[in-house]
């Protein structure tokens, strides 16, 4: 790793006790959910605007790699810092603000996004993304991940909230996307070309996001069905009725069995080794009442049982199930590979018979669940780490998955990202005239390459890569 110890000496000359060396703070600086760890040569958590512009303009003269920093949730090691340089750690940039007449949220980098969606509800607003890690990752790492979550298949994701983006250029100019207006037809859209680029093509410092009526109503329904594929084949026959619900969530019989190990609940009794599905619908009471009577008709005909949640607290209890069940793969083996394919609805069967041959074919617990609203799968390949066949199989299973889905029609992930992780699997997506000119682009904003660098299209095989063997605060809930 290059040494950039003279910058760092300027730096710390211009931004004092910011600029963080001790080896405490580039420790946990150095990794993220990934648990990949890359030491950066500082870490730094500016006070403002000006330190901002101050950090980026030095970076560009000395050619400094800079990596921008929510809570550090991403899954994807694209927030490890893998070739050193700088973090910019904007995590204690949180102010919210929500301008309750018009329904927007005016809010820093650093906020919690369950904070966020805390301080809309008080003011009978609802900001959908929901990302499982809410209670700790930031909006800031949201919109570079273009985060989603349980509500994308009826509201959207990030992107869809996002009116205006604040922040730097990576020579330090400040920039300002879009307005705080809901319309804006004016110049190019780099406001949505920065969400999603992982902090490779600017850093955001503000964004402004679009509120919706909170839900009046809500009503959740447990479901099981004899297999995957009468599963799927029953959501979309759901679908086809022109139901949304506001949540659908599967979990197949891996999940549902390492849920009720972790939790010491049965999901659904007399369901054992079955798959489930949750369903929320939400709106105003009218809207809850009128969708219920289609769904109930549904699963009468469609599920082999089901079940209405008579409280919110019984429904609270189902989602508690549901939130249980990732952590609990770790029950199978001490390591996952955790990806977040999405297939299109027309695909979902011959998605769930791909799943069962890469079982058979790696001999790997796979558990998946996911967002059946959008596609949007998590498939957790299980191995142990230090058993080399293991590794091997678990890097064949993931190879023929996402050339699987692409073959689909699908999407490698719908909300994590590249980072490091998927790197191998970027131009299974994307031809070379795509890459190409993505590349492009990087090049005309980033042109000294310092923002993010080594990420999303230099290949990293994270498998060959040790990982650290930490506690995170999630791995405990
Ligand atoms: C238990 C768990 C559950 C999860 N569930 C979900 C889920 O349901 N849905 C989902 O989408 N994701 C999920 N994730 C992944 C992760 O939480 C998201 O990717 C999230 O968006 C990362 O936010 P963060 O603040 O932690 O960002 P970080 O991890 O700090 O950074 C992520 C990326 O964003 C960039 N970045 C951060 N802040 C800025 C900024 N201000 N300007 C420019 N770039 C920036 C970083 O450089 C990096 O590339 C989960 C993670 C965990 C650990």
């Amino acid at each position: 790793m290059a040494s950039f110890r003279s910058a760092t000496q300027q730096l710390r000359r211009r931004l004092g006790p910011r600029v963080a060396v001790t080896g405490t703070a580039r420790f946990n600086a150095s990794f993220d959910g990934s648990k990949l760890s890359f030491l950066p040569d500082a870490v730094v958590k500016p006070r403002d605007d000006a330190d901002i512009a101050i950090v980026l303009a030095l970076a560009n003269k000395h050619r400094v790699p800079v990596t921008a920093r929510g809570a550090g949730t991403s899954l994807t090691g694209s927030a490890s810092p893998l070739r050193g340089g700088w973090v910019l750690d904007l995590s204690g940039w949180n102010h919210i603000h929500i301008e309750a007449d018009a329904g927007l949220a005016q809010v820093q980098a650093g906020a919690v996004v369950a904070d966020i969606h805390r301080a809309a509800e008080a003011k009978g607003w609802f900001y959908p993304p929901d990302p499982a890690s809410k209670q700790y990752c930031t909006i800031g790492g949201n919109i570079a991940c273009n985060a989603g979550g349980m509500h994308g298949g009826k509201y959207g994701v990030t992107r869809d909230f996002v009116l205006a983006l604040k922040g730097f250029m990576p020579t330090g100019e400040p920039v300002t996307w879009g307005s705080g207006t809901k319309k804006f037809s004016s110049g190019f859209n780099l406001r949505d070309l920065w969400i999603g680029s992982e902090g490779m093509l600017g850093v955001v410092t503000e964004a402004t996001l679009k509120l919706i009526p909170l839900p009046a109503a809500r009503w959740t329904l447990l479901t099981s069905f004899t297999n995957e594929i009468a599963a799927f084949r029953a959501v979309r026959a759901l679908f086809a009725q022109r139901v949304q619900p506001a949540i659908c969530e599967f979990l197949d019989r891996h999940s549902v069995k390492c849920a009720e190990s972790a939790t010491g609940r049965t999901v659904f009794a007399g369901q054992a080794g079955r798959p489930v599905v949750l369903i929320e619908l939400a709106g105003t009471a009218s809207e809850v009442a009128e969708q219920k009577k289609v769904v109930l008709a549904w699963a009468r005909g469609r599920a082999a049982a089901w079940r209405v949640a008579r409280t919110r607290a019984e429904a609270e209890e189902l989602w508690a199930v549901r939130r249980g069940c990732s952590p609990a793969m770790f029950k199978l083996a001490d390591s996952k590979l955790n990806e977040d394919i999405v297939v299109p609805l027309r695909s979902y069967e011959k998605c769930a018979r791909l799943l069962e041959r890469l079982r058979r074919d790696s001999g790997l617990p796979i558990p998946t669940f996911g967002h059946l609203g959008d596609g949007n799968l998590h498939v957790n390949i299980m191995y142990h780490r230090d058993q080399p066949d293991e590794c091997r199989r678990a890097e064949k299973a993931v190879d023929a998955l996402m050339r699987g889905v692409v073959a689909l029609g699908g999407a490698i992930s719908g909300e994590h990202g590249i980072g490091l992780a998927k790197t191998p699997f970027l131009r299974l997506q994307h031809p070379p005239a795509q890459i190409r000119a993505m590349l492009a682009v990087k090049h005309a904003l980033d042109p000294n390459g310092i923002l993010n660098p080594g990420k999303m299209f230099e290949i990293f095989k994270v498998w060959e890569h040790p990982r650290l063997a930490i506690k995170m605060p999630w791995d405990h809930k």
